[in-house]
């Protein structure tokens, strides 16, 4: 069985987890698929890492591709990476429940520059709110403002150099005319990336095309610093066992029902004791197999391949194959436990979160 390495061993923080939310067609799905092209191009420091569930774009790959913005943003990293949960929306981002809170650490939230605000921007701006998610804003389509010259895969501040005076005009009205104005009637003070002097108190705009790449660079250097600078203490990896949250619950060929998982914090190995919700109460079992989709170079075949492993390092994305998973309940959380006893006490702690989890897969 091979086994899946920290990256960055010696670091002690793990990868912070990222979700992409906005309104429909805002362009959420493309700027996941470009954030992944982009890493990918970058391969030779190192591509992306494919979880289930996720994708994660190493920090050397990270400083190449924002390389040039330097002077703008330090990109000397201490995270190992950016873990990204590859579907977007509200849904799955409630399946990412903690107590009190997310297990998602950052939120990208997608604004159509050709749009502004609509219904589902202020339905992602309460989920960000109660859960307490910190969050950026990615002003996106600004390939689409009138006048706009593309300038493929540069930074945003590269390429705002070469636009003309009306389309820097343009820019402008959006992000002041419409972003800062909306987000200030909302109680948030919003600002511009390159002129924001103090981050807690302001969020950040980065304005990028999910068609042209423009602003990629610049997206992915202000998550990475803006993460690592301020959410420290929630990355500090923990060698202890794992916690997570149930992503899906789902039927895999050979295996039964399996669950997806991403895990936040620990490891997990096979034959670990794990706990979590279901229909009829918490789930005490022991993981049978632990799966993660095959390297990028094998996935020539149709459809995800996936290969066993015997443990999975925070923050991943992992497929559980275990027995008594028929009744689990997606957006549980999902604990290791050390002993029988230990399992027991964590079921009871799992209580208080099962009713609302029943009441949501009913709805579904
Ligand atoms: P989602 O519903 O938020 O996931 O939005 P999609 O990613 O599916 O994008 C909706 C539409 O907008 C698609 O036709 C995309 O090709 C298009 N789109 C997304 N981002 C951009 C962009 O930056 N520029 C342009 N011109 N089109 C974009």
């Amino acid at each position: 069985m091979s086994q899946v390495q920290p990256q960055g061993q010696t670091k002690k923080l793990r990868q912070p987890i990222v979700v992409v939310l906005g309104h429909v067609d805002h362009g959420k799905t493309s700027l996941l698929d470009k954030i992944r092209s982009t890493a990918i191009a970058a391969r030779e420091a190192g591509g992306i890492t494919q979880h289930i569930g996720a994708s994660i774009v190493p920090s050397a790959v990270i400083e190449k591709i924002s390389e040039p913005l330097k002077k703008i943003v330090p990109i000397k990293l201490a995270i190992p990476g950016l873990l990204f949960i590859d579907t977007p929306g509200h849904e799955l981002f409630s399946n990412l429940r903690k107590r009190g809170g997310s297990i998602a650490d950052f939120a990208i939230l997608v604004i159509d520059v050709t749009k502004g605000l609509q219904d589902q921007t202020f339905e992602a701006i309460d989920l960000l709110k109660s859960r307490k998610v910190p969050f950026l804003i990615a002003a996106n389509k600004i390939d689409r403002l009138p006048g706009w010259e593309s300038n493929p895969d540069q930074p945003f501040v590269v390429s705002y150099q070469n636009q003309s005076r009306r389309a820097k005009e343009e820019l402008e009205r959006v992000i002041y005319g419409i972003i800062v104005t909306k987000f200030s009637e909302l109680g948030f003070q919003t600002e511009l990336y390159t002129k924001i002097k103090d981050f807690t108190k302001t969020v950040a705009i980065v304005p990028v095309s999910a068609k042209t790449g423009e602003g990629i660079p610049d997206l992915l250097a202000v998550l990475a610093g803006l993460t690592q600078q301020y959410l420290k203490n929630r990355l500090i990896f923990a060698e202890g066992p794992a916690k997570g949250s149930v992503l899906e619950v789902k039927e895999a060929e050979g295996l039964g029902t399996v669950i997806d998982t991403i895990i936040y914090d620990g490891i997990i190995r096979v034959g670990d004791i794990i706990v979590l919700n279901g229909k009829n109460g918490p789930i005490i079992t022991n993981v049978r197999s632990l799966l993660m989709p095959a390297p990028l170079s094998d996935l020539r075949a149709k459809g995800t391949r996936f290969v066993n492993v015997s443990e999975v390092y925070a923050a991943a994305g992992v497929r559980i194959a275990a027995p008594d998973l028929e009744n689990a309940l997606a957006g549980s959380s999902i604990y290791v436990a050390n002993s029988v006893e230990e399992a027991n006490e964590l079921s009871k702690t799992l209580q208080s979160e099962v009713k609302e989890l029943i009441f949501k897969a009913d709805k579904d």
